[in-house]
């Protein structure tokens, strides 16, 4: 069985799907679960210039921590740690699986088709990409 799993959540209400399809499994047994929210900085359009604004990294993570933990104690789910890093989705749960030994990465996705999944989402990438298992669950866009 899996030994650490790494959640990855965005902020939108599909967070709740996917950690509660997560506590639902009998099969995740002692497994070390952590849940892990990207930020992302925002970028600003200046004419042709993208720019980054400084922004107090402590308080957004702050913020943001508050937000995934209440999703996750309502969920029932009971993981070791959860954590906001700040990067790019993809690149950053990579390299947090990677670096903390993950064997298993669970994602939602909205199993899209066409134009939408050649540009690839971020279930998509994380897939194609890691060195471990990845598993997908299916949120509902209703
Ligand atoms: P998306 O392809 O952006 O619609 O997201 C699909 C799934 O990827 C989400 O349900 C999450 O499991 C994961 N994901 C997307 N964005 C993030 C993020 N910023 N941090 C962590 N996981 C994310």
């Amino acid at each position: 069985m899996y030994k650490k799993v790494l959640v990855g959540v965005d902020s939108s209400d599909e967070a709740s799907q996917v950690l509660s399809a997560v506590a639902s499994w009998p099969w995740i047994g002692d497994a070390e679960i952590s849940v892990l929210h990207v930020a992302e900085h925002p970028p600003l359009s200046y004419g042709q210039w993208m720019v980054y604004l400084p922004i107090d990294e402590s308080q957004v993570e702050a913020h943001l921590l508050k937000r995934v933990e209440e999703r996750v104690e309502a969920s029932g789910l009971k993981p070791q740690d959860c954590r906001i890093v700040f990067g790019r989705p993809i690149d950053t749960i990579l390299e947090e699986a990677e670096e903390g030994g993950y064997d298993l990465i669970v994602v939602g996705s909205h199993g899209r088709h066409g134009v939408k999944l050649l540009l690839g989402s971020t279930a998509n990438g994380v897939l194609h990409r890691a060195r471990c298992d990845v598993m997908a669950i299916r949120v509902r866009e209703d």
